[in-house]
C-alpha cells in the first residue's frame, strides 16, 4: 500500500520521548515526508577496494517504531484545502520499484554499519553524545563524533555551553552539529547562541548547520516554528563576520536558494556545503540542477557528499548512486564531492587511503 512517514511530525511522539534531553537534533534533519517514487536504482555487492567515500551528515538514531517504505527523489507537492483534514505533509503519493525498506526492529545502527563497510564510507554521526557513542563504540574508525547545543525538544533548550565544551575537548566529538536553528524560527546569527560558535572557533571545531529544506509541503501544520527564511544562507554573514576563523558547512546546501548560496560561497573559502537529504528528496532533474549550480559556479572544491542517513539502511548507498550517476560531473569531481573535499573541510588524515 502506498504511504507514507513524516519524520517531523511522528517523531515528537515517538522517538523524541524515548530518547529524551539533546535527542531533538535528529528530528530537526527530518526534511521531508517520504513517498513512492521514482525507480531505485539498487546497490550490488562492491568489491574490497571500492574508493573511499566520506558521508559528512549522518544521524546516531535507532530503529523508527512504525516506519514506512519510501521511495526517494518524489516528483512533486501537493495542494491541500485547509477546509479539509490535511496530511503534516504535501508530497505526492507515488509508486517505485524497489522502495526502500526500514530497518527490522532493533537492527538499524548494525544494518547501517555493515552498509558503511560494504560501501568504504567514513561517516559523521550526528546526536547526543549517549547515543553517538553508541556508534562509536560499534563503528569504531568509521564514526566521527557530532554534537551540538539543543537539549531535548523545548525550542531555545540548551546545553549549559561548558558541557559542550568537554564534549570537544575530552570527550572525542569532532563536528559542532547538526544545529537545527531553522525550525526554531532563528537565524544561525542569533546573538542568543553567538556562545557556541564562538566557542567553535575557539577550539578550531567545524560547525554543521541545517540550511534551507525542511517544510515538507505542510511546515504550517507539522513543524509551525519552522520559517523558510530563516535557512537564507545569506544569514550567516553576521555570523562569520563576528567569527571569521569559523569553519562552516551548510547542510542540505542552503536549498532551494542557490543564488545566495553561491554568493555566501564567493564571499567566504571557509564554508564548504553538504547535499544530504536534498539528493533524495527532492525531484531528481531539480537535484542533479542544483549540484551542477554550485560546481559550475565555481565551487566544486566544497561540496561535499553526505545522505542524512536515517531510517532506511539503503538510504546511503542510493544517494551515493546519484552522485555517480551524475552526467555532468566528471569522474574527478565525482571523488571531490564524494571523499576529497570532506577530507579536506575535517582535516582527516588521508595518507592511507587515497
Ligand atoms: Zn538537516
Amino acid at each position: 500500500m502506498a504511504s507514507t512517514f513524516d519524520c517531523s511530525s511522528v517523531l515528537p511522539k515517538t522517538f523524541r520521548k524515548a530518547h529524551g534531553a539533546r535527542a531533538s537534533l535528529f528530528a530537526v534533519c527530518c526534511i521531508a515526508a517520504f513517498t513512492f517514487g521514482a525507480g531505485i536504482s539498487q546497490a550490488q555487492n562492491t568489491p574490497a577496494d571500492v574508493p573511499p567515500v566520506i558521508d559528512v551528515h549522518v544521524h546516531a538514531m535507532d530503529d523508527i517504531p512504525g516506519a514506512v517504505p519510501m521511495c526517494p527523489n518524489t516528483a512533486k507537492f501537493t495542494a491541500s484545502d485547509p477546509k479539509t483534514k490535511e496530511a503534516p505533509f504535501g508530497w505526492v503519493q507515488e509508486e517505485c520499484t524497489p522502495k526502500l525498506y526500514p530497518a527490522a526492529k532493533g537492527e538499524y545502527m548494525k544494518d547501517v554499519l555493515a552498509e558503511m563497510e560494504r560501501l568504504n564510507v567514513t561517516a559523521v554521526v550526528f546526536g547526543d553524545p549517549r547515543s553517538v557513542q553508541k556508534w562509536k563504540d560499534a563503528g569504531g574508525k568509521r564514526v566521527i563524533p557530532g554534537t551540538a547545543f539543543s537539549n531535548g525538544i523545548q525550542p531555545g533548550a540548551r546545553v549549559p555551553v561548558d558541557e559542550l565544551r568537554k564534549d570537544f575537548t575530552t570527550g572525542g566529538f569532532k563536528v559542532m552539529g547538526e544545529i537545527g536553528l531553522q525550525y526554531e524560527g532563528l537565524s544561525p546569527s542569533d546573538m542568543s547562541v553567538d556562545q557556541y560558535f564562538a566557542l567553535a572557533e575557539e577550539l578550531d571545531i567545524p560547525v554543521a548547520v541545517h540550511m534551507g529544506t525542511g517544510g515538507s509541503g505542510r511546515a504550517n501544520i507539522s513543524v509551525p516554528t519552522f520559517r523558510g527564511s530563516k535557512g537564507d544562507p545569506l544569514l550567516f554573514e553576521e555570523l562569520l563576520a563576528r567569527h571569521p576563523k569559523l569553519r562552516l558547512q551548510v547542510m542540505h546546501a542552503g536549498y532551494p536558494m542557490i543564488d545566495n548560496m553561491l554568493t555566501l560561497l564567493q564571499a567566504n573559502s571557509h564554508v564548504y556545503v553538504d547535499v544530504a537529504g536534498l539528493i533524495w528528496s527532492y525531484p531528481i532533474k531539480e537535484v542533479n540542477h542544483y549540484i551542477q549550480r554550485l560546481v559550475e559556479g565555481g565551487f566544486e572544491d566544497r561540496v561535499m557528499f553526505g545522505t542524512d542517513q536515517l531510517i532506511w539502511p539503503k538510504l546511503m548507498a542510493y544517494s551515493i548512486s546519484v552522485i555517480q550517476n551524475a552526467e555532468y560531473l566528471t569522474p574527478e569531481e565525482k571523488r571531490d564531492i564524494l571523499y576529497n573535499n570532506a577530507a579536506r573541510f575535517l582535516r582527516l588524515d588521508t595518507s592511507a587511503t587515497k
